[in-house]
């Protein structure tokens, strides 16, 4: 494995990015984003974090992990 899929917790639906604590899920998708590292979650948070987190392409380009 690479250094990319070290943290194995979901960032939850701001990509940690906003101050909110991570979610510490199991991660399962990838997003894509736009100039940033891909944005890890877990399934309860693939929704949200398509629309809130900073940086993601639409249409949405989601990677299973695992
Ligand atoms: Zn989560």
């Amino acid at each position: 494995m690479t250094d990319r899929y070290r943290a194995a917790s979901c960032q939850g639906p701001y990509g940690g990015e906003n101050g909110f604590d991570d979610c510490g899920d199991p991660v399962r998708f990838e997003v894509a984003r736009h100039l940033r590292e891909p944005l890890r979650v877990c399934p309860v948070h693939l929704g949200p974090s398509l629309l809130l987190a900073e940086g993601v392409l639409w249409p949405p380009r989601i990677t299973l992990v695992r």
